[in-house]
């Protein structure tokens, strides 16, 4: 394969994705209303990858079926797979075990038809204790990628972050080990602003500065709503732009979906179509969009119907 900086010169690169609340409908993670409460540190591993070493078969199964798809990128599934976090969940002491092991799946199913890339995310800890945990987080993220680094990927994607202050060091620790990174935020409760108060522009601005090679958004809005801040970001910059929007609908007064009440025991009644999928690949090539993958709620099925609209732009 191509490196990822070549693949995304060439055209619109097509990723996975969304990996855990796929794999919570199949009946391998809890991540529904027993879930910790943010600041608690009480309930089930939220969100957390142990699946990786507990069930491996099925996460392999799922990056076959999005490699069936058309996907040339896989994520590793290390999404909240820092110590501290991995910690609060009791798995903190197998935080190198199931990175390697996220990793390890990924590339025996990769082979030499998609690239591996490790996800990195933010850590929870400027949520729970303030942006004074900013020094703290980074050493966690350096850590993880430090990980899988040794574990082989590819190259790493940051995403799901809610503040630029805590992506901005990532970056710097992808550029410390020295791999490229894709640098996506994530916009809660409304599009216009990240949690530490930057415009998309602004956003999109510091992570191309800060060396990524592709700036954007990921999760919390499904595609029709995600389009606009991705356009305020391709005006901002040079850089290819990212998207890996979610599978739920949003509205205008709640423009993310973990704030909908449906969130998180009734998502499938605000789930969307695969054929929003389809038509966001139709519009990504008109609007300068160089990476798509999916996030939350998003499946193989919706990542072939992308595949479906990338085809058809052409
Ligand atoms: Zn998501």
């Amino acid at each position: 394969m191509k490196p990822i900086a070549q693949l995304l010169k060439e055209g619109t690169v097509l990723g996975d994705g969304g990996y855990l609340i796929e794999l919570e409908r199949r009946g391998y993670v809890d991540s529904g209303s027993g879930r910790e409460k943010v600041g608690t540190g009480k309930g089930s591993g939220q969100f957390t990858p142990e699946v990786a070493i507990e069930n491996p078969d099925a996460l392999r199964e799922l990056h076959r079926e999005f490699l069936h798809a058309g996907s040339r990128v896989l994520q590793a599934l290390t999404f909240f797979g820092t110590r501290e976090k991995l910690d609060r969940a009791g798995y903190g002491a197998q935080t190198e075990k199931i990175n390697h092991a996220a990793v390890r799946l990924a590339k025996d199913v990769a082979g030499d038809k998609a690239l591996v890339a490790g996800s990195v995310s933010r850590t929870q800890l400027l949520e729970r204790e303030g942006m004074g945990a900013l020094d703290k987080a980074r050493d966690h993220i350096a850590e993880q990628i430090r990980l899988l680094k040794d574990a082989g990927v590819d190259f790493l994607i940051l995403e799901t972050f809610f503040h630029l202050a805590e992506m901005k060091g990532a970056l710097q620790c992808a550029a410390e080990s020295g791999l490229p990174a894709i640098a996506t935020m994530s916009f809660r409760p409304l599009i216009t602003q990240c949690t530490d108060g930057h415009t998309p522009a602004e956003c999109a601005k510091v992570m191309a500065e800060n060396g990524a090679i592709a700036v954007g958004a990921n999760c919390e809005q499904e595609p029709k709503r995600m389009l606009p801040l991705l356009s305020e970001m391709r005006a901002a910059v040079n850089a290819p732009i990212a998207a890996q929007p979610a599978a739920f609908r949003t509205t205008d007064g709640c423009q993310c979906f973990t704030r909908q009440p449906a969130f998180p025991d009734d998502l499938e009644t605000i789930q969307i179509s695969r054929r929003e999928f389809e038509e966001f690949g139709k519009l990504a090539k008109a609007e300068g969009i160089g990476y798509v993958g999916g996030c939350c709620g998003c499946n193989p099925a919706y990542i072939r119907a992308l595949a479906r609209g990338l085809a058809d732009a052409k």
